[in-house]
């Protein structure tokens, strides 16, 4: 409602309302005192209606009905009564009320009319006809309202009504009212015009204030009310103009604020928005914008997600609820992960927002994820590792201890030695106690303490350290083994080290006494296996194998149950089967019964026959059986059977009784005892017997042949270790010759080549001019100079060969062929020699030796020619078993197969130099060159036919030379 309206209807209010009630109050007081006055009047009348009639009928009226009509002047005549005023009278008839007069409105009605008493109608003859009398406002016959006044007569029984209508009656009140409303609707124009121009002067101000601010409202706030008016509103409306500027300069610094955050917002990496809670983005920077898009006016969950609906995991909007700042993770449209943060914000209409900053953590979470996946791997992996470090650690003390090797670490930089557990119970040393270089050496046997510390400087010096000594651990000694491996800084110096120690104590004594054994054994064996030793000096268990006789012994007597043993002739057990409790317990504890063991199983035994057998009571009473070990001639020792007692033998149990006694055994035990030994039947101790003959039997012959097998043995690997020797020897010997003639002939061939030349220009200048004698005796120098100096280049030559490792190629031999005819060629051509040969091989060779090969071949076969035939010299080369097998075939005059070898030797000729000239060292050249390859050379001949020499060379060595 406008403040105008409510200005008219407040003036109204005021001006109307008291002019109303004055209004109302005068018209009812008029009412009411017209009402009294008409009644009265009325009731008036009726009185003196009443009084008349009572009295005309009192005086003439007694049954004469004509007289009625004097009774209807009487009430018909009553001008007062207006002109609708009348006089009724009625007579109560049953229930009935008889109209007894013509009605002004119903002339015949005297007698005809009725009202039954009760009816609505006619309400005051009713009660007049019933003898009551009144006056007031009632209801006639017509059902009109009237003023009346009834009275009842009581000498006629009628009743009388004096009545006029109301609105005849009331004409002045409606008159009067007429006029009041009349009056009252002037003062309310007068009173509306009033009120307008009084609300429109105040109003119309304050609507302008109003209609500013509500432009203000929208936004404009340049929009002036701009009044002159003097006054509150006036003084307001200025007022509201200045709030307005201040407000337009607030806004502009908030824009120009709002702008700069903007541009903040615009650059930052995060994505920043501005939601309103309708769910549209009112901001985005660019950030945002760049990764989702423009909204387009759309919901954000519209246009991020297209949905129809806000997103149910989103918790953006519980900031509203709680308006209190949220922080959460959201993945958004491109899959990333967003830590957002939620603010609430209340923009400048006043509005709240929200203000949600979204960080992109995807990279920060993936390498979270990453991280805590390589954590947990790595801690997986940690405890992995830590129990099998735990289990490695449990099984290095295991292992320390079950080996019985402790370790040590040494620390020179925090000066630390420790020890494993195992290494101090090695030392007898208490776990945990301090430890020191000095402590240790403490610990070494005194004797050794001395190589221990040299060692150990050694070590420190960087050489290796393994050595064994002897340590002292309490009243005993023991042998440690100590390996070390020490740590040197980039100066060299000491920086730590680790080492190891282990208990051989076990093993030395071992060692020690297989040293004695070996000793002792090898002392009896060499003496025994020499070719001229006997053995004499051997004892049985030089010479058995107590082992497998164990072994074999024991699976007898699973069979059998025969108690077995083999003793030599100290008396000492090398093999026992079925020891007997009364033995083991009894009689072999006991020093004297023992005595009495040793005695019967050594002497008693004296003299029994190969292959025979002696049965006897031992001295502790029991029975024994015995058979004679004998190797060579040589008794070594006996085979027994024994202790037993035969099944039909009634043991005298009051002897062992006192036996028992005298030895101080335990009697009861010793009884229990003896009822443990073996009742054996005379057949089977016969079988018995017989079986241990045989076995004796095979004892001594094999033990025998293999001593004898021993003794060949040493005999062929003395032969060898001297043939060795001596072949050894031959090569150093032949070494040494070489080396000389190499020395020698390389020494030789200077002052013979001056020997030879001063000897030819000797010859030269003095030939005929001295006598006969001289010029043969010069001839002689020549030739001998000559012949010295070829048997020096060949001597030169064969010393070298065998140098050849050097220069090994692949080699064609057609070549090698080749180059030897090409420097043979004058001796081919004088001796028409013919020379074929089939496809050589290549062959991996030094080139020079081969030539030398093929030269000193080529050259005999054509040299040793058959007088008058013409050489014919074949060379052929083939595969066989992976060798080439190469042959030089000739016509010549042959050798004789007894000189097959012989010729091989160096300067070993078959014929004088005057026939056949040469030195003799061709031939052992070739074979020198031929086992300098690994092969072979020999020759195959007949005199007067020919001769092929053949040699091998082979392609493995060729392979392994080429490597
Ligand atoms: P040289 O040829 O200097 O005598 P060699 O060592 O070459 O020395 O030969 C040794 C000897 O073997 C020869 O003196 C000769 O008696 C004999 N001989 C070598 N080759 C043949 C051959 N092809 N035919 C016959 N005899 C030969």
């Amino acid at each position: 409602m406008s403040i105008k309206l409510k200005l008219v209807i407040i003036f109204l209010a005021i001006t109307l309302i008291p002019a109303l009630f004055g209004s109302i109050i005068t018209f009812n007081n008029y009412k009411h005192s017209l009402e009294h006055s008409s009644i009265s009047t009325i009731k008036i009348i009726a009185d003196f209606t009443k009084d008349k009639i009572t009295e005309y009928s009192s005086q003439h009226l007694e049954n004469d009905i004509a007289d009625m009509s004097h009774i209807y002047n009487i009430i018909q005549n009553m001008p007062e009564l207006g002109d609708t005023g009348e006089v009724l009278i009625g007579k109560k008839s049953g229930n009935e009320i008889i109209f007894l007069n013509p009605l002004k409105y119903d002339a015949k009605a005297a007698f005809n009319r009725k009202v039954t008493i009760g009816s609505n109608t006619s309400r005051p003859i009713q009660e007049a006809a019933q003898g009551r009398e009144g006056a007031g406002l009632s209801i006639d016959y017509r059902g009109e309202p009237v003023i009346a006044a009834w009275r009842y007569l009581p000498s006629l029984g009628w009743g009388i009504v004096v009545k006029i209508d109301r609105k005849e009656a009331f004409s002045d009140v409606e008159k009067l009212r007429r006029f009041i409303i009349t009056v009252l609707a002037a003062i309310l124009c007068l009173a509306i015009l009033v009120a307008l121009l009084v609300a429109r002067s105040i109003a119309s101000p304050l609507q302008k204030l109003a209609k500013g601010a509500e432009i203000i409202g929208s936004g404009n706030l340049d929009y002036r009310v701009g009044t002159n008016l003097r006054g509150e509103i006036g003084q307001l409306s200025r007022l509201f103009d200045k709030m307005t500027c201040n407000l337009k300069q607030a806004s502009t610094l908030r824009e120009v604020e709002r702008q700069r955050l903007y541009s903040v917002l615009e650059t930052l990496p995060v994505y920043v928005i501005l939601l309103t809670p309708d769910y549209h983005v009112s901001f985005a920077n660019k950030f945002f914008r760049d990764r989702f898009g423009e909204d387009h006016g759309k919901r954000c969950y519209e246009y991020l997600f297209n949905r129809n609906e806000p997103c149910d995991i989103c918790e953006t909007y519980k900031v509203l609820k709680t308006n209190k700042p949220l922080n959460w993770e959201w993945t958004g449209p491109d899959r990333r992960t967003y830590d957002i943060y939620d603010f609430p914000f209340i923009e400048n209409d006043g509005s709240v927002h929200i203000m949600e900053m979204g960080i992109d953590i995807t990279e920060r979470k993936q390498a979270v994820e990453a991280l805590k996946k390589v954590n947990e791997t790595l801690e997986q992996r940690v405890a992995e590792r830590t129990i099998q470090l735990r289990e490695s650690a449990e099984d290095l003390i295991r292992a320390q201890a079950v080996a019985n090797i402790g370790s040590w670490r040494l620390d020179v930089k925090n000066n630390t030695l420790s020890w494993s557990d195992q290494t101090y119970r090695i030392f007898g040393i208490p776990a945990a106690t301090p430890l020191t270089y000095e402590i240790f050496l403490a610990s070494v046997h005194e004797d050794d303490r001395e190589y221990v510390n040299r060692s150990w400087q050694a070590a420190m010096r960087g050489e290796r350290y393994d050595i064994e000594h002897r340590i002292r651990v309490g009243d005993s000694v023991k042998w440690v083994r100590e390996q070390a491996q020490l740590e040197f800084d980039k100066d060299g110096v000491l920086s730590g080290g680790f080492g190891t120690v282990q208990d051989i104590t076990g093993r030395k004594k071992i060692e020690d006494a297989l040293k004695e054994s070996e000793a002792r054994v090898r002392l009896k064996l060499d003496s025994v296996l020499s070719p001229e030793g006997d053995i004499g000096s051997l004892e049985l268990a030089d010479v058995i194998d107590s082992r497998s006789l164990q072994l074999l012994m024991e699976d007898f007597y699973q069979l059998a149950k025969i108690p077995m043993a083999i003793i030599d002739l100290k008396g000492k057990a090398l093999v026992g089967v079925g020891w007997q409790k009364i033995c083991t317990k009894f009689h072999r504890v006991d020093p004297e019964t023992c005595r009495y063991c040793v005695e019967s199983d050594t002497k008693l035994t004296i003299g029994v026959k190969p292959g025979e057998f002696r049965l006897y009571k031992c001295k502790n009473n029991m029975w024994d059986v015995a058979t004679p070990v004998i190797i060579g001639d040589k008794q070594l020792g006996n085979l027994f059977m024994g202790q037993f007692f035969f099944e039909d033998e009634k043991v005298d149990y009051e002897l062992f009784r006192s036996q028992a006694r005298r030895y101080g055994f335990d009697e009861k035990a010793y009884l229990a005892a003896l009822d443990e030994v073996p009742r054996l039947s005379k057949e089977t101790m016969k079988k018995g017997m017989e079986f241990l003959v045989k076995v004796s039997h095979i004892i001594s012959n094999l033990s025998y042949s293999n001593i004898k097998l021993a003794k060949l043995f040493a005999e062929r690997d003395a032969l060898t270790i001297s043939l060795k020797e001596s072949e050894k020897r031959l090569r150093r010997t032949n070494e040494n010759l070489e080396q000389f003639a190499y020395v020698a002939s390389h020494d030789l061939q200077e002052p013979l080549r001056i020997m030879g030349n001063y000897s030819q220009l000797l010859e030269k200048r003095y030939k005929n001019k001295l006598d006969q004698d001289a010029d043969v005796f010069i001839g002689y120098i020549v030739s001998s100079a000559k012949h010295m100096q070829k048997l020096i280049t060949d001597l030169l030559t064969y010393s070298r060969i065998g140098k050849f490792d050097q220069d090994i190629n692949k080699v064609d031999c057609n070549s090698i062929l080749g180059k030897v005819m090409i420097s043979l060629a004058p001796l081919i051509e004088d001796t028409k020699a013919i020379i074929t040969h089939d496809h050589l091989p290549v062959s991996i060779c030094n080139e020079t030796t081969f030539v030398q090969l093929f030269q000193n071949l080529i050259t005999n076969a054509i040299k040793f020619r058959r007088e008058g035939e013409q050489p014919r010299i074949h060379i052929g080369a083939k595969m066989h078993n992976d060798e080439w097998l190469f042959s030089v075939r000739d016509n010549g005059i042959g050798i004789d197969d007894k000189y097959k070898d012989k010729i091989f030797m160096i300067f070993q000729r078959l014929h004088g130099r005057d026939k056949y000239p040469g030195t003799g060292i061709g031939l052992s050249i070739c074979k020198k060159i031929v086992e300098g390859y690994g092969g072979r050379i020999w020759m195959e001949s007949k005199v007067g036919e020919g001769s092929v020499f053949y040699f091998t060379i082979p392609v493995t060595m060729q392979k392994e030379a080429v490597r």
